[in-house]
């Protein structure tokens, strides 16, 4: 069997930071657990833009096309805010998510016990929460044409198109059903099929492909407006839920903050099986560059950390390895550790970015 390939790009401020962390927990598996991981470092973002006056350098698009997963930090900063759009750091993110036809992102909305207080919502709602958003990324309504701002008579009309054809539906169906049956078998499909055409056929092809290939899971179908109120009403009900781009945007950033800090959310964006049947996949934490604390060693790893065990788990068919990373996150911080950001009002001393990577890698060594 060949060696698994892993790009790394670490990109701008504390994405750095936060992957030299991921670098020794990867370094462990190799160690530890002998999984080997041909693992090769480039750059995104400002820090692309720096060295070769583009976000994302051709070389660097053709070894993700390659890998088997790129996992990113994060992009962006001040320094780069008067660039030109088109070379702007975000733009490199999105030419990866574009050229990669990334178009099933996965948000998981899981609540550490320990971090339950930190939810705006009763401790009893979010404690022990382990839910996954599948977002369709790459079409409906950001995409859709028409679109624009024209004049009709004497005032401005704003235009946007929510578009969906069968095949996009029906593959970010799959890619919901495949995870669910990874999970706990159960789907809810969201869209608005009382007032959208778009929803219904959403709703259709979405029960159609169940019904032909994933009779075994359960599917619900909701209108996403009692979708978002469920979500706050009791979101433990839910397992997987499969939703359009805009819905997707909406209720994936709501269940985020059920569990608290931006600092603790991974997130994947899978695409279409390659020859060797793992998806493309690009893993990333949510959170940004985050300019305002980066080179301080505040920075919480954990996003970071889970996002590639989010890669152990879709990317190298390790769940029982994704398993052990995330208990030992749950351990660090059952154990009391905290980084700056999950620092309630109890005045308890912050750890560092590398001290919270040292107590997971202790955590991995007792899990033996
Ligand atoms: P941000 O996520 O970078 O930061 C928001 C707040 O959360 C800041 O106070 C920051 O200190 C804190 N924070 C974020 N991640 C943290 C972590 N791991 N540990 C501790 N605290 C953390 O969002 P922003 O400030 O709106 O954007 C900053 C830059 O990042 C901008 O240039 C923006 O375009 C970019 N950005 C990039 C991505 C990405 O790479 N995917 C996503 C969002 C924003």
């Amino acid at each position: 069997m060949t060696t698994p390939t892993l790009l790394i790009l670490p990109g701008d401020g504390i994405g750095p930071e936060v992957m030299a962390e991921v670098r020794r927990i990867i370094d462990w598996y190799g160690e530890k657990r002998g999984m080997a991981f041909e693992v090769s470092e480039d750059l995104v973002g400002g820090a692309a833009y720096d060295a070769h006056g583009t976000p994302l350098h051709d070389d660097t698009m053709a070894r993700a096309q390659e890998a088997d997963a790129v996992l990113l930090g994060a992009v962006g900063g001040p320094k780069y805010d008067d660039l030109d759009f088109s070379v702007k750091p975000e733009r490199g993110l999105l030419r990866l998510r574009k050229e990669m036809d990334l178009y099933a992102n996965l948000r998981p909305a899981q609540c550490f016990d320990a971090l339950a207080d930190f939810s705006s919502l009763k401790r009893e709602v979010v404690a022990g929460l382990d839910i996954v958003i599948v977002r369709e990324l790459t079409s409906g309504i950001y995409f859709g044409e028409p679109r624009g701002i024209i004049t009709e008579g004497n005032e401005r009309v704003g235009i946007n198109t929510q578009r969906y054809t069968e095949s996009e539906i029906d593959r970010v169906a799959r890619s919901a059903f495949e995870l669910a049956r990874r999970r706990s078998n159960k789907v809810c499909s969201m869209e608005k099929a009382n007032v959208m055409e778009s929803g219904i056929l959403w709703r259709e092809v979405v029960q159609e492909v169940h019904d032909k290939d994933y009779p075994d899971v359960e599917l619900s179908h909701m209108y996403a407006d009692a979708g978002a109120m469920q979500l706050c009403r009791w979101p433990k009900q839910f397992d997987v839920i499969v939703t359009d781009n805009l819905f997707g945007d909406l209720l994936s950033d709501a269940a985020a903050m059920l569990t608290g800090s931006l600092g603790m959310l991974p997130s994947a964006s899978l695409g279409a099986p390659m020859a060797n049947g793992r998806p493309k996949a690009l893993y990333e934490p949510v959170h940004g560059s985050a300019p305002d604390i980066a080179g301080q060693g505040l920075a919480n790893p954990i996003a970071c950390i889970l996002s590639f065990a989010m890669a152990l788990r879709y990317s190298f068919d390790a769940g029982e390895e994704a398993d052990r990373l995330e208990a030992a996150v749950e351990k660090v911080l059952a154990d009391g550790l905290r980084t700056a950001d999950l620092i309630g009002e109890d005045g308890s001393t912050p750890v560092s970015t590398t001290a919270m990577g040292t107590a997971v890698l202790a955590a991995l060594d007792d899990s033996l």
